[in-house]
């Protein structure tokens, strides 16, 4: 079975690169039934922190990644780390190296002024530990090969070959005992039962020299995918202002997590032209074989564009759910929690129609029900007190006296007809009643259809917030 993992180093938030990383991980392990782990990369202990765990976690949770069993800290598997390349010691594929740290630098200077690339020269690799000079505590290092060259055999690159004359017997083991990350990594990937390694395209020289590390110890080395990283609308790498951002900022714009799946999956990944997908069409559909080779382009007008149509895709309860569950995070939104009993969650609910058929984020969302909310009298913005009129505002007034004669039920279509006779009757344009009207039960120039709002508030409160007013 099919063991994919999801390995950050927990120095920052999940930015939006790691998150389509995670992604892609969990879509091959749901399309084949297999498992996503999650390795927690903590050996860099002055840059890692409990904050960062945590907020990948968080992001992870939010975006609906669920992982297998618990997460690891590679940190806690140091032990293991130093016992496998002591093994390879033995196993006579990597040795014990006495450098000091200033022989070490004469060597990259050297290297360097003979116009070489400042690799490690093998001083020790044959020569006998017994001449080890006293007082020297020595690092690891393996025994890579010098001649030929060592494939990566990539599910996304294709073959990607490195002569082994520019890989140099690179450290797995530092002499203070602290194993480096690409001797970590192969050994964590080995132990968790990796079968398939998806991860940015920024590893695929580190592809190589772990490469060298499996076949030291025998170990199968798991298939690999490295896929192209995300630029900017413009092509260049991709920085805060392309939206190179914690997947926390994503939630705080009001993007539905099931649409920044969706999106993600689309940077670098195509099955055939479809761009609207549900997480199952994505399961059901995603092969490592169809991801792009060429780096993809974050686009915010996409993501927004996109967003939209899930939010109309979205059952109105649903979204509704999604909404409370994203109000903490937005701009004013834990002052709209604050405010939603049972009956303004009502309203919100019989609003949803006209408010998601408007909305391309949830903040824009949260931002139109903001009527629903208000207290009488409402305040109006600049707009809607233009749009009102100057007393004695007989237009309203008139509209007023219309809706009031309303028997029966109050609805959107009782509402419409009462005001469409009434402007029949009297020779008002439609638009000219309707423009005041919605100012005064919105506060706004511009919201959801008119008679929807009417009757989402209501008669008594539609009468009362027109009354405030006149
Ligand atoms: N910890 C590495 C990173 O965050 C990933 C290493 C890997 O996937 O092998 O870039």
């Amino acid at each position: 079975p099919v063991v994919t993992r999801f390995a950050p180093s927990p120095t920052g938030y999940l930015h939006i690169g790691g998150a389509r990383t995670a992604l892609f991980n969990w879509l091959y392990a749901q399309h084949t039934g297999g498992k996503m782990l999650l390795r927690i990369e903590d050996t860099d202990r002055e840059r890692s922190t409990d904050a960062a765990t945590a907020a990948i976690l968080d992001g992870l949770a939010w975006l609906g990644l669920r992982w297998d069993g618990e997460p690891i800290s590679q940190f806690g598997r140091a032990e293991r780390h130093r016992e496998v390349a002591e093994e390879l010691v033995r196993m006579g594929q990597a040795y014990y190296a006495y450098e000091t740290p200033q022989e070490l630098d004469a060597m990259r200077e050297t290297a360097r002024a003979e116009g070489r690339p400042p690799r490690y020269d093998g001083t020790w690799r044959d020569r006998d530990a017994a001449e080890a000079p006293a007082g020297v505590k020595p690092v690891i290092r393996i025994k890579a090969p010098r001649e030929g060259e060592t494939v990566v055999y990539d599910k996304v690159q294709g073959d990607v070959r490195f002569p082994n004359k520019d890989l140099d017997d690179f450290i797995i083991l530092r002499s203070d005992g602290i194993p480096t990350y690409m001797h970590a990594v192969v050994v964590d990937d080995h132990d968790m039962g990796v079968t398939h390694i998806i991860r940015g395209d920024d590893h695929l020289t580190n592809a190589a020299r772990q490469t060298i590390i499996y076949k030291a110890m025998g170990w199968d080395v798991p298939v690999m995918a490295h896929i192209p990283l995300i630029h900017g609308a413009d092509g260049a790498k991709l920085s805060k202002r392309h939206g190179a951002l914690g997947v926390e900022a994503y939630r705080a714009m009001g993007y539905l997590p099931a649409a920044l799946r969706n999106y993600l999956a689309r940077l670098g990944w195509s099955h055939g032209d479809d761009e609207i997908m549900s997480t199952a069409d994505m399961v059901s559909w995603f092969e490592i074989e169809d991801v792009n080779k060429g780096a993809a382009r974050f686009d915010f007008q996409k993501l927004e564009a996109l967003n939209g149509v899930h939010m109309r895709n979205t059952p109105d309860a649903e979204l509704l759910d999604i909404l409370v569950d994203t109000l903490p995070y937005l701009d004013g939104g834990p002052a709209l929690l604050d405010k939603l009993d049972e009956k303004r969650s009502a309203m919100l609910l019989s609003a949803m129609p006209g408010l998601k058929e408007r909305a391309k984020t949830l903040v824009e969302l949260a931002d139109s029900a903001g009527y629903l909310f208000a207290q009488r009298p409402l305040a109006l913005d600049e707009k809607a007190t233009q749009l009102v009129g100057a007393p004695p505002r007989a237009i309203l007034a008139g509209a007023r006296e219309a809706l009031a004669a309303i028997e029966g039920d109050w609805t959107a279509a009782s509402t419409e007809a009462a005001i469409r006779a009434h402007v029949a009757a009297t020779g008002v344009k439609l638009g000219a009643v309707a423009q005041p009207l919605r100012a005064s039960l919105t506060g706004r120039a511009t919201s959801p259809g008119v008679f929807d709002v009417l009757a989402v508030l209501g008669r008594d409160e539609s009468l009362g917030r027109i009354d405030d007013l006149l």
